[in-house]
């Protein structure tokens, strides 16, 4: 029998109110699913009980893992969502009905997925958690997929990899992207799957060894400097990913990175420093230098990478980072769901860093940036969430190709952005646009959600009421070159 005290142990600092909750929560879904059975043929409690402890390892609080708890109570038995209201508040009802509404999203082809991303993106605007809650019910969906009908094992699969995977890694969730992904692709692709985990046997077994030589040597050589090791571990990557890069590399032996070391150490100074040191111990190899810290990756990653010649027949990527950074790079954007009363989110300011100052064309979009400047202000928490929302979700615009590729641009952009986002050339050739499905301006302020498909003309070009209308520094950029404003003549 499963327990809600193996859920608590997971979760974070809980308050008293928060257990109580889980608690009610977790007797309320335990009687209203009662005799339902999965495909499996086990209590279909179990999926709630999971679902819950993977919110709990998230650091989810209380509301989020109550809701979690209950999120299949109002679709699958008789409990209405005024009964929900009644006994757990408008806030879980929310959350609950968030989640149901995403349920209905179905990959069923390129056309259809942009309307699920639609979806998708609105649901993320109204209450990021309402997905943080869907991602970990879709992740216990996947660990017990071979129990489903086979033509449901493709389709589900399918949707994990093209909408609910990449969505968790543009939300910075690695370690659920990954899980998500690894799965989905063991359905999809069992060939290469199987292929790929035996070079990634082959290649643990032979590396493995040199590996933890170059690790008590780094520690050595740290412990010398008085640099204090938090932890290091071996990193393995994600199957599908290994595939990948395989794939775009043609060959797998200049793919050096299928296992790194990690290596983490306390503050921002001593990664630069413990850098330093990798690289007197061993020679970097040109070009795989890669400052993560002064320069995150869109979805906030920070981390230092570099890759050594280690003497021996390998070469081994190292990563070195603060353990806010490792935390953050695994939790994402379910890190910044994490709310309660206390002032907890502090990490964001000292994630970006006050110093940090991207240039105009490089570094994090503006809305990034923007969510460490504006939470210096804050003393309370809910006006921080609703700030967070805003500026995560509401400053920022997804507007999508016909193909569903969704494409990142701020408010106020227009299908000049959207054509230069694409690529410059047609950009360059811009003459119309078809917004879902309607001829409209090139001037028309793009929606989230909209569907934008570009017309080209051979004979079109870029004037210089285009430079004025973009909203973009891309565009800006590609329109001056065009124009030979800026050159020197
Ligand atoms: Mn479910």
């Amino acid at each position: 029998m499963p327990e809600v005290q193996e859920i608590l142990s997971l979760a974070k600092t809980l308050s008293k109110e928060e257990i109580s909750l889980i608690k009610k929560a977790y007797a309320f879904a335990e009687k209203v699913h009662e005799g339902q059975k999965r495909y499996s043929g086990e209590p279909f409690f179990n999926h709630i009980h999971e679902t819950a402890k993977n919110l709990a390892k998230y650091g989810q609080s209380g509301a989020t893992i109550a809701a979690g708890i209950l999120h299949d109570s109002i679709e699958d038995t008789v409990i209405t969502a005024s009964e929900i209201k009644e006994k757990f508040g408008d806030e879980i009802l929310f959350l609950i009905q968030g989640v149901t509404k995403l349920g209905a999203l179905k990959y069923k082809g390129v056309k259809r997925h942009s309307e699920s991303l639609r979806k998708l993106f609105v649901a993320m605007s109204e209450d990021i958690r309402v997905l943080v809650i869907k991602l970990t019910d879709r992740l216990h969906n996947m660990q017990t997929l071979q129990f489903m009908p086979k033509d449901k094992q493709e389709r589900i699969a399918l949707e994990t990899m093209e909408i609910y995977t990449p969505l968790a890694y543009r939300l910075g969730m690695s370690k659920l992207g990954r899980e998500l992904e690894d799965l989905a692709f063991k359905y999809l692709d069992p060939e290469s799957y199987e292929k790929i985990l035996a070079i990634l046997e082959k290649r643990v077994k032979k590396e493995k060894g040199e590996l933890e030589k170059i690790s008590k040597t780094i520690k050595k050589a740290l412990a010398k400097e008085k640099i204090r090791v938090i932890k290091t571990e071996y990193r393995v990557k994600g199957l599908k990913s290994i595939d990948r890069k395989i794939k775009q590399k043609k060959e797998e032996e200049s793919v050096h990175d299928i296992l790194a070391l990690r290596i983490i150490v306390p503050t921002i100074d001593d990664c630069y420093k413990t850098l330093g040191i990798v690289h007197r111990l061993w020679r970097p190899m040109p070009g795989r230098i890669k400052d993560f810290i002064a320069f995150p990756k869109t979805n906030g990653y920070q981390s230092l990478h570099t890759t050594v010649f280690s003497g021996g027949e390998n070469l081994f990527e190292i990563q070195i980072r603060t353990e806010k950074m490792d935390y953050e790079a695994t939790y994402g954007v379910a890190a910044h769901a994490v709310y309660k009363g206390e002032k907890k989110m502090s990490w964001i300011g000292n994630f970006f860093g006050d110093s940090y100052k991207p240039s105009d064309e490089e570094g994090p979009p503006a809305w990034v940036k923007g969510l460490s400047d504006y939470q210096k202000g804050y003393t309370n928490a809910s006006d921080f969430v609703k700030d967070l929302k805003r500026d995560f979700f509401g400053e920022r615009i997804f507007a999508l190709t016909p193909n569903g590729d969704a494409i990142d641009l701020p408010v106020g952009s227009s299908p000049i952005d959207f054509a230069y986002a694409i690529h410059s050339d047609i950009g360059d050739h811009l003459s119309g646009a078809k917004i879902n499905g309607k001829l409209s301006s090139i001037e028309t302020e793009l929606k989230n959600g909209d569907i934008v498909k570009i017309i080209t003309a051979k004979k079109a070009e870029p004037t210089r009421k285009w430079l004025s209308l973009a909203k973009t520094s891309t565009a800006r950029r590609d329109i001056k070159r065009y124009l030979g404003i800026g050159k020197k003549k």
